[in-house]
């Protein structure tokens, strides 16, 4: 039976992009249907992705050609809370950013001081222009005592063809290095709760979060006594999330199989 008390506070569903909403470039059967029940219970909904490596442009071109347009400000990106967070703690300070031309590009609209040298921050997100240069350069300043952020933990990026090396599997090669590890940003962590209810003026309480990864996409409902929903349509198997300690308020096939609980 379906259990409708779960989200009888929510406001917002803060939705996970890749294996949540759309797989392999498609929207996975019955998304849009949650989102029109989200809409028709009053509910309103934004995607959240951890994806650095990504700008909304990025993000919105992917979903117009899947068929699902949506404004700009309905995409979040773990960037956007990276650049918040050093605006607000670091203003004005020399940031080194190991970060594509998308990521480098949010910055510089954010207004972050991005230098090549003598930086009293680095920030670590997903570069997928990463080169051996760059990585030497980082180790030196974080080992000299840089300030060190991380957009977000993620170890793999799932792609059709296996997975890319995301930004956490940098943070391991970085702490096998110089004996550091970042402040991490994103999901599952907190300045990211904080991001979206400031954006969208409203209470924890009134979120939920759904996703199809434990560590990041569930956690950081769990970790913060928000509702959050597992959908089995990603990355983690039914064996998986029975295994684990990271529990969601509910776990279900999909999107489709959660409107059921709206
Ligand atoms: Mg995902």
């Amino acid at each position: 039976m379906a259990e409708n008390s779960i989200f009888k506070n929510t406001k917002y569903f803060i939705i996970d992009m890749d294996g949540t909403f759309y797989l392999d470039g498609n929207i996975i059967e019955g998304s849009i249907d949650f989102i029109e029940k989200a809409r028709a219970t009053g509910r309103d909904f934004y995607f959240f992705t951890n994806n650095s490596s990504n700008n909304v442009e990025v993000c919105r071109a992917k979903l117009e050609k899947m068929g699902f347009p949506v404004d700009e400000n309905r995409v979040i990106i773990s960037s956007h809370v990276a650049a918040d967070y050093l605006n607000r703690n670091y203003a004005g300070k020399k940031v080194f950013l190991l970060g594509n031309e998308r990521l480098t590009g949010d910055f510089k609209k954010a207004g972050i001081n991005l230098v090549d040298a003598d930086p009293d921050i680095v920030v670590l997100g997903f570069d997928t222009t990463l080169t051996y240069q760059k990585m030497w350069d980082a180790v030196r300043y974080i080992d000299k005592g840089a300030v060190y952020i991380a957009t977000h933990p993620d170890l793999n990026c799932p792609t059709a063809d296996g997975y890319m090396p995301d930004t956490g599997s940098m943070i391991e090669l970085f702490a096998a290095s110089t004996g550091k590890r970042p402040q991490v940003l994103g999901k599952p962590m907190t300045a990211t709760v904080d991001y979206i209810t400031e954006m969208l003026g409203c209470e924890r309480s009134e979120l939920a979060f759904i996703g199809d990864r434990l560590a990041t996409d569930i956690a950081i409902g769990a970790n913060h006594g928000i509702p959050c929903a597992l959908v089995y349509s990603g990355v983690t198997t039914p064996e998986e999330y029975a295994a684990s300690d990271i529990k969601a308020s509910v776990a279900v096939e999909n999107l489709k199989a959660l409107a059921d609980y709206l």
